[in-house]
């Protein structure tokens, strides 16, 4: 074995080994003790100026942000007069994940305990057309059913229990972790494992949060490759979007700082490899899926892109490639670096971005568009799953843009035996070249493509909460990366300084922890349990008392 070889065995043993660690227990074990001993909440007369400046809109402190949701279900749960609203809200959140075989029973359970006036935890809050809509709909095993309930209940806790809840104790321990969640962050509290893979302005890391022991993704942004090659304004719209979208089909940024050389993106660490690997290089014999592993990733894909629609984001990338495998074998969209946001009120953009062989007919012609462009490059994105080659070339062929421009504008895509008709009526609908009649994104939603014939046998509702085993899980013991000494490495950059505006744009990039993916991190790993102790029953524990 050659150097270069022996470098990557090393490197993926250390990967490998920190890599067991993603569950929370596990990565307790593998920790920096000292790291962790530096989170520590301060003392409550710190957080004075945090009582005005922290966000306390209900929605946001006390349901989407795991702590504060946490700590005000804690408050609850102490209260008398809540009591039996905390627990329906646990139920609500139980039954909407659990398996539909279970839920008919579990519906009944729930209807019993809160919904009717003779029991002690009767609800008495909800309004009775909720109620009897759940009473005649729970032996179906629908996961929306408890939705109106679930509103009603939300309301009647910010109108009753969100005022109090800020004059109590808990409210006091959620500054203590915002002030916590606030502080800096340095690359002191990464360690850095081997590269995973190379992007425009640097590498991508694996890297472990020392405190937690957490592992992620840490994409490098070097600072005078940026500037040389005016990657700024791609680099903020990559974090500023990023920090926007929460979705289990999208990867999660938790961090972004910066050290002498570099901005740095720490991100949902995607170990399986890319789509694109998966597609061609797993079984090089026999490259691309069967029609059932497509269509888990194009509905997972979906899912994705519906969330960034609604967030008004044209992503405009989408490929093989950026579709990345976690541990289990579930996929999320990454690289955003091409992403735009369409700005309120205005419906479409113009520009020309993307891959070659992947952009629209109307984005090629420089017509102004919409996110119907990402349908086309999805159908484009499903034919090459199945058909391993794109669409608008042969295998192994080497055209010019210019010709795979002409074809994506004129020609229409011949398919092979292997597509089913439903397959092939999708991908049509979805490389439509008349944006006006393609398959997508219609009144805020999806629904027209997810009901489209070849996902038939599909359970959206488990798939969007994350609960439908994927066709192939990824080997825990395999790195589906390239040997480090193919990754290729960068051209040193000469003869650019770096002035006091870069300075203040490096700034403003680094933003330090982002609140829900924190939040997350801490819950998930056993901080927030460990750190969140309260006195003996009754008393208040020293750091908040005034
Ligand atoms: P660029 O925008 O510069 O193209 P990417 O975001 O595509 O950079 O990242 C470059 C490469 O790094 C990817 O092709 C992939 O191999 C690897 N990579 C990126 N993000 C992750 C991640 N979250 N987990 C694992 N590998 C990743
Ligand atoms: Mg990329
Ligand atoms: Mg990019």
């Amino acid at each position: 074995m050659d150097i270069g070889g022996l470098e990557t065995v090393v490197a993926n043993s250390a990967y490998v080994a920190a890599r067991g660690s993603v569950d929370g227990n596990a990565a307790a074990t593998m920790r920096d003790k000292k790291m962790r001993a530096k989170l520590k909440l301060p003392h409550i007369t710190q957080c004075g100026h945090l009582k005005d400046t922290v966000d306390q809109t209900f929605d946001s402190m006390c349901v989407k942000q795991p702590i504060g949701k946490r700590l005000f279900r804690q408050y609850l749960e102490g209260e008398e007069a809540f009591k039996s609203a905390a627990e329906l809200w646990k139920k609500i959140e139980d039954y909407a994940t659990s398996e539909e075989k279970d839920r008919p029973q579990k519906a009944q359970k729930m209807v019993n305990k809160f919904f009717d006036s003779a029991s002690k935890t009767f609800c008495s809050f909800l309004e009775e057309k909720a109620v009897s809509r759940v009473r005649e709909d729970h032996k179906h095993s629908r996961g929306d059913l408890f939705k109106e309930t679930e509103q009603q209940l939300l309301k009647y806790l910010e109108e009753k229990a969100l005022e109090a809840y800020r004059g109590s104790l808990f409210f006091l321990r959620f500054l203590q972790f915002k002030w916590l969640e606030g502080q800096s962050v340095t690359e002191e509290w990464f360690m850095d494992f081997r590269v995973l893979g190379k992007g425009g302005f640097g590498e991508v890391h694996a890297c472990q949060m020392k405190a937690t022991g957490k592992m992620y993704a840490n994409k490098k942004l070097n600072k005078k490759r940026l500037k040389k090659r005016n990657g700024y304004e791609g680099a903020i719209v990559e974090k500023r979007i990023l920090v926007k979208v929460h979705s289990r089909f999208i990867v999660t940024l938790a961090y972004a700082f910066q050290t002498k050389l570099d901005l740095c993106l720490v991100m949902t660490i995607m170990n399986g490899g890319d789509l694109r690997f998966h597609v061609y290089n797993v079984d090089e014999k026999n490259p691309g899926f069967g029609e059932d592993r497509a269509c888990f990733y194009t509905a997972q894909i979906i899912c994705g892109l519906e969330h960034l629609h609604q967030h008004r984001i044209i992503y405009r990338d989408l490929k093989p490639e950026n579709v990345l495998l976690d541990d289990a074998g579930h996929v999320r969209i990454s690289d955003l670096g091409l992403a735009t946001e369409l700005p309120e009120g205005q419906d479409k953009t113009k520009g020309y971005a993307g891959t070659p062989g992947f952009m629209a007919p109307e984005l090629l012609k420089n017509e102004a568009y919409d996110y119907s462009v990402d349908y086309f490059t999805l159908g484009v994105t499903l034919y090459e799953m199945i058909a391993a080659k794109g669409p608008f070339r042969s295998r192994g062929e080497k055209v010019e843009n210019k010709e795979v421009t002409r074809r994506i504008l004129n020609d229409p895509v011949s398919y092979p035996e292997t597509f089913s008709s439903d397959c092939k009526l999708l991908c049509e609908a979805l490389m439509e070249k008349d944006p006006a009649k393609r398959l997508g994104f219609k009144n805020n939603q999806c629904v027209e493509l997810k009901d489209h014939p070849y996902f038939n046998t599909l359970n959206w509702g488990r798939l969007e909460a994350g609960l439908m085993d994927p066709p192939f899980v990824p080997d825990p013991k395999m790195v589906y990366a390239k040997d480090i000494s193919d990754v290729g490495a960068f051209s040193t950059i000469k003869g650019v300084v770096l002035d006091d505006k870069d300075k203040e744009f490096y700034e403003d990039f680094s933003s330090g922890n982002i609140p829900i993916p924190w939040q997350e991190e801490m819950v998930e790993t056993g901080v927030f349990g460990e750190l969140n102790a309260w006195g003996a029953k009754g008393s208040t524990p020293n750091d908040l008392r005034y």
